[in-house]
């Protein structure tokens, strides 16, 4: 059985958005009816490249997430479609029947991804096909991986254990985006962009030098994580899980150490954490 589907790569992606671009040349004003009809001038993000920001200044991180259609092997749209107006191909691709979806507005709010668009002058609910139409005549893979300079992108089989993407997935190990909308995407992820807790420290005897290799330790969750500041006496634990209470521990011999409770709803910083002599 083939699963063909995507592993995404954010800590690859650059947000050139070269992707997107591809796919608006690959399907503005071109019908590949009956894989898809021709995406409007208009209005339709079949790949979306979204900037999501994160913490606050002076630590912040920028971050470029591409969202296509995640191909879901338990899809809304293909339950919500009349006439099997949508439908899954033999090698897991989810397609719109561009002709049996005519007026079939309900479609677009059925994907709880939101990657649905609907064509006001064809009346038609429209999305990312995985370049299907290139796909049968022969090409290796759909034009936004084609297009992607990074690798962010990678297609293939998922079900076949020889593949580069299952051999990719299985080192990385690949996340889904949004796993509680329980789809099954065959368009899977690394790097999703978690949590983090930031901060800097200052000795208040020492104001005009930097507190390097002060030992800092985040307890919460079930884990202990531990580091040290660096060199401008700043410190960072990344990758934590949302809406978790942890405990934050800044030591060092000499100084009376100080205790703060954090609450990952938000990334953190958390400023200027002081240390005073005993
Ligand atoms: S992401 Fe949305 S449009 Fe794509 S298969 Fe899943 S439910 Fe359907
Ligand atoms: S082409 Fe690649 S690097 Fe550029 S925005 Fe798309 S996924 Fe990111």
């Amino acid at each position: 059985m083939t699963r063909l589907g995507l592993l995404i790569d954010v800590t690859k992606c650059n947000g050139c958005y070269n992707c997107f671009l591809a796919c608006r040349d690959e399907h503005y004003g071109n019908d590949y009816s009956p894989y898809s009809a021709a995406q409007p001038a208009e209005g339709h993000f079949w790949m979306q490249v979204k900037e999501i920001e994160r913490g606050t200044y002076p630590k912040v991180k920028v971050h470029h997430l591409p969202i296509p259609c995640m191909h879901c092997e338990t899809a809304p749209c293909i339950e919500a479609a009349a006439d099997g107006a949508v439908y899954r191909r033999d090698d897991g691709i989810v397609l719109i029947d561009p002709r049996k979806a005519k007026g079939q507005r309900a479609i677009v709010s059925a994907c709880p991804y939101r990657v649905i668009f609907w064509n006001e002058d064809l009346s038609i609910p429209q999305k990312c096909t995985l370049c299907a139409h290139r796909l049968d005549a022969g090409d290796k893979e759909p034009r936004c991986v084609e297009a992607c300079p990074t690798g962010a992108l990678q297609f293939g089989d998922l079900a076949d254990p020889q593949s580069e993407i299952s051999y990719l997935a299985a080192v990385l190990g690949p996340e889904v985006y949004h796993p509680e909308y329980e789809t099954k995407p065959l368009v899977k992820y690394v790097g999703i962009p978690k949590r983090f807790v930031a901060g800097e420290v200052v000795r208040a005897d020492l104001p005009g030098e930097c507190a390097e290799g002060v030992a800092v330790v985040l307890e919460g969750g079930g884990v202990t994580l531990q580091t040290q500041t660096d060199s401008y006496g700043d410190f960072e634990f990344e990758g934590l899980e949302k809406d978790v209470f942890y405990v934050l521990r800044v030591q060092q011999e000499g100084y009376a150490p100080r205790t703060l409770e954090v609450f990952t709803r938000t990334d953190l910083n958390l400023g200027r954490i002081v240390l005073e002599r005993v």
